[in-house]
């Protein structure tokens, strides 16, 4: 059976692993799927001997070369397109797909993004903070016991993956936005609206999750996120500007006939 597709770009993250096996087990399940890249974030215990031994001599390479960070939003920054996985439904958990499915649309993104599968600690997985980094998730169907052991949810993940990457007939999708990009706009775009009056400035961070909503729906492109920080920079030049100009009429009114000027909403 010959593969196709290089998988190098797609990345295995784990988030908070409590037990340094699952870390093992989760190599080794990569490498019977041809991934490569894995991610260990902020892990409750790295005992290199019991990750060797579940991993076995097959995936030391994998082992070798495992990326440690401390936060997720660091270990994500190289990506432009996250995948979160789930056990548990409904909530913000609602638009989920099956393994397969998935895995098709992975590989359509996947000769210009590089790709991260997020999974999340054994005992609570991903908190809802997390799951809004994601682009989209997905769940493995079970029967009532939804809860998977994590190396094996790993491997089912990878497995449809490595099935689909065997008969391509992907969309080409050009260079999502990475996560540092899109946090930079998101940064830019929530001072922008609190200056603008558009969102509060007592809780910015709750409007500003409708609106990582819509543009995560949307899947920006790299391109589009320069476009919404140039048009962000505009509004922000156009706002200022006319500030100036209202604060100079009002200055030259005041020398006109000495009255004051009461702009709208002012409380003078
Ligand atoms: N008790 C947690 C499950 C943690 S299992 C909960 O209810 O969310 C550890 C991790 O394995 C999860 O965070 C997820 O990444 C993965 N996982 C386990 N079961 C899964 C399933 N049915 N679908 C998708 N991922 C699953």
């Amino acid at each position: 059976m010959t593969q196709t597709i290089d998988l190098s770009r797609i990345a295995v993250i784990l988030h908070k692993p409590r037990f340094s096996e699952n870390i093992g087990a989760a190599a080794r399940a990569m490498q019977n799927m041809g991934l490569s890249r894995l991610v260990v974030v902020d892990p409750e215990t790295y005992d290199q001997e019991k990750i060797n031994r579940m991993a076995t001599h097959a995936a030391k390479d994998i082992v070798n070369r495992i990326t440690c960070c401390n936060t997720l939003k660091e270990a994500l920054s190289p990506f432009t397109f996250v995948v979160g996985t789930t056990a548990r439904l409904g909530g913000e958990r609602s638009v989920v797909h099956t393994p397969k499915v998935m895995a098709e649309r992975l590989l359509g993104l996947i000769r210009e993004n590089d790709i991260a599968l997020v999974f999340g600690p054994e005992d609570r997985g991903l908190t809802n903070d997390e799951i809004r980094l994601c682009h989209e998730l997905v769940n493995i169907p079970t029967a009532q016991f939804s809860s998977l052991n994590l190396a094996q949810a790993v491997v089912i993940l990878c497995y449809e993956i490595f099935n689909a990457s065997r008969e391509v007939k992907s969309e080409f999708i050009p260079r999502l936005a990475s996560r540092h990009e899109l946090d930079g706009m998101y940064d830019q775009l929530k001072e922008l609206l609190v200056r603008i009056d558009y969102i509060k400035p007592e809780n910015p961070d709750y409007w500003m999750a409708n609106l990582r909503r819509f543009f995560t729906r949307i899947q920006l492109r790299a391109k589009d996120v320069l476009i919404l920080r140039g048009l962000c920079r505009q509004i922000d030049w156009y706002a200022n500007k006319r500030y100036e100009e209202g604060k100079n009429n009002s200055d030259s009114h005041r020398k006109d006939d000495g009255k004051t000027i009461i702009r709208a909403g002012s409380q003078e």
